[in-house]
């Protein structure tokens, strides 16, 4: 490959995108939001755009183009890839850039083409996919050239993947679209519930990034949220506590341990044996929730392993195939 063209990987998430350029390393990673004017041209992206989610004028829309793990806004999709190789610098120097994009393991040969022609349509010379379990374990420094079995969850914003990888493969693998999102919308309802207050998604998220939590804390914490009374209408502030998220997110948590005993269940007995013995890689951001290795560690009886970098092990693991193509080739969609 030419000195001159950039080789990117890009991690399309249904929260964060992020991006990794052959030999440097991670260099962007923003939410993958799009806002939109009346006429459906692009007003920002990214962080801009995030900024803007819950406070715009009605003539603007916010979107999240990939909300469900799947491309359900094509246009869109394809704004926030050209915005993203740009940004990355994928169009500077002589060449086009040669992108390889992570994409959820249960996508359809469609949704499948629909991301290499997106990426073919704002300039790529070369485009190809890669699953992202697969992406995520390569990342993660999982050995998925050995004929052993090695299992990673993936807990992200829209979607949670588990996959049992073997030989550069997914042996078995599910997807379930109970995830982070899930977790702040357990959020909105307990506190709706509870004290008759409203709160928005990213106050929900707040919540659940300072004191959500899987498993009982060494020291139990408190928060104090404001959002609208919805007896009287209006602001008003109160204290919850992590106990309370706890509970709140329980439902959510044990989908997730589900979709792990599941697919533990149909996974060969040779391979289930080395999973028992190496344990459970975690990544995705929903991997960063306080004690939630020991929650999912306590309910299996296997040991979980929270990945150093969750939010961008993907983006690794791909630019790792880019690093090492002729190794990763046959790994790839
Ligand atoms: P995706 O791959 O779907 O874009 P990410 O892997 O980027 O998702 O993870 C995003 C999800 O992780 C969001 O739901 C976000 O709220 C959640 N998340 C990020 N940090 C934390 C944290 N510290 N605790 C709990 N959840 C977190
Ligand atoms: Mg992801």
């Amino acid at each position: 490959m030419s000195l001159f063209s950039k080789e990117l990987a890009i991690d399309l998430g249904t929260a964060n995108s992020v991006v990794y350029v052959r030999g440097k390393g991670v260099v962007l990673r923003e939410p993958t939001i799009i806002a939109l004017d009346s006429n459906k041209r692009v007003v920002a992206v990214g962080n801009e755009a995030k900024l803007m989610a819950g406070r715009t004028p009605f003539e603007i829309e916010v979107v999240r183009p990939i909300r469900d793990g799947v491309i359900n806004d094509f246009e869109t999709t394809e704004s926030l890839l050209d915005y993203l190789i740009t940004k990355a610098g994928g169009k500077r120097g002589i060449f086009r850039p040669v992108v390889l994009v992570g994409v959820p393991s249960g996508i359809t040969p469609v949704e499948r083409k629909a991301v290499i022609d997106a990426a073919l349509h704002v300039g790529a010379r070369q485009a190809q996919t890669i699953p992202e379990p697969l992406a995520a374990a390569i990342g993660v420094g999982l050995p998925i050239e050995e004929a052993r079995g090695s299992m990673i969850v993936d807990i992200g914003g829209g979607t949670t993947e588990v996959a049992v990888i073997s030989l550069k493969g997914i042996v078995v693998g599910k997807s379930t679209r109970i995830a982070g999102d899930e977790m702040n919308e357990a959020i909105i309802s307990y506190v709706r519930r509870q004290y008759s207050v409203l709160i928005g998604e990213v106050t929900a998220e707040q919540i659940k990034l300072r004191i959500g939590n899987a498993f009982p804390l060494e020291k139990e914490e408190k928060m104090e949220i404001r959002g609208r009374d919805l007896v009287d209408g209006l602001p008003k502030s109160i204290t919850i506590t992590s106990e309370e998220i706890r509970k709140a997110i329980q439902p959510v948590l044990e989908e997730i341990l589900n979709v792990i005993k599941s697919t533990l269940e149909i996974t060969p007995p040779e391979l289930a044996a080395d999973i028992m013995d190496r344990g459970i890689m975690l990544s995705g951001g929903g991997a960063l929730l306080k004690n939630i290795d020991r929650f999912l560690s306590h309910r299996t009886g296997i040991l979980l392993t929270v990945a150093d970098d969750p939010l961008s092990s993907v983006a690794i693991g791909a630019g790792k195939v880019l690093e090492n193509y002729d190794f990763y080739k046959d790994a790839l969609l």
